[in-house]
């Protein structure tokens, strides 16, 4: 018992408790110094070469922005639950969501407990979503008739068209955005693939990136007629805003310059955009986008905000200033991007999508362009604008000066339309039947190819 008393006494279970606290401490230090010098060995990507930090919370001035309808909230809740679960949860980044009609009480109670960051909704100006004065109404309206004929994508959608101007031009003007310098730009019903151990905010400042972009493919030459034609006026009279290591290569094949070469229509495909806002607002490229849009082209045609950044970020932007954001798996319908190396993203656990559907491995994806572009050396791509003619394109009113078209380009470019897979994807606004939309188009750009000869 006497025994049993001295192993209860005070002093002796204090001995034991602190030899124990001492043990713990020293498991302490070791697992944490583990931990660091595992996050540590682990902390560079193979492939990417980024840094991956582990932090828990927003470092940099950055939004997430999504442009949304009220009734596609629940695909936003998938969109906006992807970002969180692959990254946000840890960082805590802010939500705008935008809206040219009044967000309902629905949307917002069923989205605000969804994001980790604080939401904002807002609702677009009238004069950011409608035609502008310049705008001939009744032309306009002819036009989406005759597109919506040919059976082109979204060509009888008006608010399609007020989407694309909007992301083209004012998008980054908005007065919640006014206060950020980066924003990620989520649409509905997307899905990312690959954890983001890190903070791509923080990876566009630190390595003075403007442009970051997953995906990129060719666009409907249909859609955008004159829109080449337009940036090669704006750039001839503007020779000084081209960037001496643009990345125009990726936009024209062949070694040909903004003003000999045609348009190869690739771009970024911009549902997805990790971008520095204070480009959009520069005075170069708000000049360049009131250009293009005193045209009326946004309407007259159908110019997508696509090709419209894609372009300017080609001919603006030093090339070091787009960033590829190989190892960020997403999915916008109907395409995929995968990171394909099997060490770093599938077999560590950090991918689930499939890297056989990767769309780089696609004829329709851009991505040989731009690895070509890049295989060059700095300054390759620099243009003197100043030798050329201003000959063979559109005033900005869109009337036709002389249309001096590479009739070899122009076929390769209806050819690639006719097979493009985005044709998957048709609009249900425009009511337009898949089937005859595809045949219609078929006709039609076979007609402009010069395969049909029309009766
Ligand atoms: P697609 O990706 O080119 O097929 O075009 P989407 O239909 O996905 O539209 C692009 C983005 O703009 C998505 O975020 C849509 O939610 C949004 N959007 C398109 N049209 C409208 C519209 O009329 N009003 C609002 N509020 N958002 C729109
Ligand atoms: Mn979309």
């Amino acid at each position: 018992m006497r025994h049993g008393n001295a192993v209860l006494s005070p002093s002796y279970m204090l001995r034991k408790l602190s030899k124990l606290s001492l043990l713990l401490t020293a498991v302490g230090l070791f697992l944490a110094c583990g931990h660091f010098l595992f996050n540590n060995l682990n902390a560079r990507s193979m492939v990417t070469g980024i840094d991956h930090q582990d932090v828990s919370v927003r470092l940099e001035n950055a939004t997430f922005v999504m442009l949304v309808r009220n009734n596609e909230v629940h695909s936003a809740r998938t969109s906006i639950r992807y970002v969180e679960d692959r990254f946000n949860h840890k960082y805590h980044y802010p939500w705008i969501f935008l809206n040219d009609r009044p967000f309902s009480r629905d949307f917002k109670a069923m989205t605000e407990n969804l994001v980790s960051g604080e939401a904002t909704y807002a609702q677009i100006p009238r004069e950011h979503w409608s035609m502008p004065d310049w705008v001939d109404k009744q032309k306009a309206k002819k036009c989406l008739k005759s597109f919506a004929e040919k059976g082109i994508l979204y060509g009888g959608s008006e608010s399609y068209r007020h989407m694309c101007r909007f992301f083209s031009g004012f998008m980054a003007k908005q007065p919640e955005l006014l206060k950020y310098d980066y924003y990620w730009r989520v649409e509905p019903n997307t899905q990312l693939y690959c954890d983001i151990d890190y903070d791509p905010f923080t990876f566009m400042r630190t390595n003075n990136k403007k442009y970051g972009w997953v995906i990129n493919l060719k666009e409907f030459a249909s859609t955008i007629e004159s829109l080449w034609g337009t940036v090669q006026n704006f750039t001839l009279e503007n020779p000084q805003y081209v960037h001496p290591n643009n990345s125009v290569g990726f936009i024209v094949n062949d070694h040909k310059n903004i003003t000999s070469g045609s348009y190869n229509l690739c771009h970024y495909w911009s549902n997805f955009e990790i971008a520095a806002l204070d480009f959009w607002r520069s005075p170069v490229y708000t000049e360049y986008f009131e250009y293009l849009d005193r045209t009326g082209n946004f309407f007259y045609e159908r110019w997508g905000d696509a090709p419209v950044h894609s372009i300017a970020a080609s001919i603006f932007l030093d090339r070091e200033e787009v960033h590829w954001f190989y190892d960020i798996g997403y999915r916008h319908h109907p395409f995929t991007h995968c990171p394909e190396p099997r060490k770093e993203f599938h077999e560590s656990g950090k991918c689930y999508c499939n890297p056989l559907e990767n769309f780089d491995r696609n004829y329709y994806s851009c991505s040989r362009e731009y690895k070509k572009m890049l295989s060059k050396p700095v300054g390759y791509f620099e243009i003197d604008a100043s030798n050329h003619q201003k000959d063979d394109v559109r005033s900005p009113e869109g009337t036709r000066i002389q249309k001096k078209s590479n009739n070899n380009d122009n076929n390769k470019n209806k050819m690639i339309e006719i097979n493009h897979p985005k044709f998957a994807i048709i609009n249900e606004n425009d009511k337009i039947n898949e089937k005859n939309a595809r045949q219609q188009a078929r006709v039609e750009n076979l007609k402009h190819a010069g395969v049909l000869v029309s009766k």
